[in-house]
């Protein structure tokens, strides 16, 4: 895993690179890790994660995209996930998680991804849930998922 992520950050290195060279915007797969095992997302689940993280990016200065890591082994200190701002990487726990909350998870912290390369977090490593930051990732992460479930009304089909 460790291998593969550094794999990952070298990749959106040499994009940043041929970016600058070429004056062009690249793109690419999104550099996303999706660990194999029971309780992962469906394809078709993973199909609509992935535009649903482009329809974020879409609405986000992010230059630097981060690496996205659907884990099914919670960790002890994680609860559904989080975002690791030095290694601009960002974990989410997907076993048995429905859709909706796994792209509302995405979205909060690619928000966040946004806040760190504008300089505009707030929080000290705490997620704390009434400062300015957390509030506006919560209020992304919702605005995304309501504009993009009236594009893909069938994310809701597992919920009724
Ligand atoms: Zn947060």
């Amino acid at each position: 895993m460790e291998i593969l992520r550094e794999k990952q950050l070298t990749v959106i290195l040499l994009i940043e690179r041929l970016e600058k060279l070429t004056n062009r915007k690249v793109k690419l797969e999104l550099p996303l890790t999706i660990e194999e095992g029971e309780g992962q997302l469906s394809e078709s689940d993973l199909d609509i994660l992935r535009q649903f993280i482009n329809y974020c990016l879409d609405n986000l200065k992010i230059k630097k995209i981060p690496v996205i890591e659907l884990t099914i082994h919670r960790e002890e200190d994680t609860t559904t996930g989080g975002y690791y701002p030095d290694e601009n990487f960002i974990v989410t726990y997907t076993k048995n998680r429905h859709i909706i909350d796994v792209c509302r998870s995405i979205g909060h912290e690619l928000m966040h991804a946004d806040q760190v390369e504008n300089d505009r977090l707030d929080v000290d490593g705490e997620d704390s849930a009434e400062c300015p930051s957390e509030i506006e990732a919560t209020v992304f992460a919702a605005k995304m998922m309501r504009e993009f479930s009236k594009k893909h009304p069938e994310i809701y089909k597992e919920e009724e």
